[in-house]
């Protein structure tokens, strides 16, 4: 077995002209919102940290390495192309999916009403069966950036067990 951490914060902020946020999206779901994340890419932070978590379970360099965020060809990159690329690596070395548990914190807006959808895209994402993605959403308890509303943040644990299925 292998295990892989993954981390990612993005700034929120409004949308143009009064701030750089870009469409809050959080596992390949949009969702509507007051605020977006800051980003070169589309700032999917979750999928960010899911990618980092295969990436450093196959020990490979991590998404900021693949993908340099002053590399043009990656301004406004669809996140899961990153996603794609770290699932690629992982089945070249003939690894799958054990089971991924992911916490996202933020104060708006709500993920518990989206957690199933949001899970369901990562599994499609990663290519294994829905109930070995979990992700739960939490808040910062109003202190600090995060809990301002100026900043989503994630975490990700990824385990990765010998391929059995073709
Ligand atoms: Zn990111």
């Amino acid at each position: 077995m292998r295990i892989g951490h993954g981390y990612d914060l993005h700034r929120l902020e409004p949308p143009p002209p009064i701030g750089q946020g870009k469409p809050f999206v959080l596992g390949g779901i949009q969702i509507e919102n007051k605020t977006g994340p800051v980003a070169h890419s589309d700032g999917d932070a979750l999928l960010h940290a899911v990618t980092d978590a295969i990436l450093g379970a196959l020990g490979s360099p991590d998404i900021g390495q693949l993908f340099p965020d002053n590399d043009p060809k990656n301004e406004s990159a669809d996140s899961a192309l990153f996603l794609h690329e770290a699932v690629r690596r992982m089945r070249a070395a003939e690894w799958e999916v054990g089971n991924i548990d992911c916490t996202v914190i933020c104060e708006q807006p709500k993920i518990g009403p989206h957690r199933t959808k949001i899970a369901a895209n990562i599994a499609r994402l990663v290519d294994c069966p829905a109930n070995l993605v979990n992700v739960k959403g939490k808040t910062h308890e109003k202190v600090d950036a995060v809990g301002e509303g100026r900043a989503i943040e994630v975490h990700v644990c990824a385990l990765l067990k010998p391929r059995t299925s073709t």
